[in-house]
């Protein structure tokens, strides 16, 4: 299966299905924002020509590797994204350098340049999109303590939370 689409594969009239897995260790992106990365994520594409505008439609889901920020433990996180772009040629003159391509802010509108449609780096965008702002591994992930530095999850401790560590004689009150 191939990240690649070639444009004269787009007919004009009738869309063009493309659906496949890519290892999401291969993006390059992704791993420098959340760490090494195993396992691959689905995608389905539809895509429609219209000269030489190209109407691409897709989902993308998966599971990525994160750190927990409460308990810096490796967990997985379920993403799904769906997005449409609307892509156009690169005009030549314009000689835009191949990062610039996709890294335009807004998504929704991006280029092509050449014979082909690479997939890796579009699909790539909308993996990191997925990323949530909060990487938790789960809502009741208790994290370490403030004191003592044991992972909460897997050991109770007896450290006394930090409100009440002002009072010195706070265990004499009790
Ligand atoms: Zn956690
Ligand atoms: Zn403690």
């Amino acid at each position: 299966m191939s990240l690649y689409i070639r444009i004269q594969d787009i007919s004009d009239h009738k869309s063009f299905h493309h659906s496949g897995e890519v290892p999401l260790a291969n993006m390059e992106d992704l791993v420098t924002l959340a760490g090494k990365q195993t396992g691959c994520a689905d995608f389905d594409l539809q895509l429609s020509r219209s000269e030489e505008i190209i109407f691409l439609k897709g989902a993308i889901e998966g599971k990525i590797n994160l750190d927990c920020d409460r308990c810096l433990e490796r967990f997985e996180h379920c993403f799904e994204e769906s997005f449409s772009l609307t892509l156009s040629p690169v005009v030549p003159q314009q000689s835009l350098a191949k990062d610039q391509v996709l890294s335009s802010e807004d998504l929704e509108v991006g280029f092509y340049q050449g014979e082909s449609i690479g997939l890796l780096q579009i699909l790539e965008e909308q993996v990191v999109l997925g990323i949530p702002m909060k990487r938790i591994c789960s809502e009741t992930c208790k994290g370490f303590c403030s004191q003592c530095g044991i992972n909460l999850n897997l050991k109770a401790c007896i450290c006394l939370p930090p409100d009440q560590l002002d009072h010195p004689f706070s265990d004499l009150r009790r």
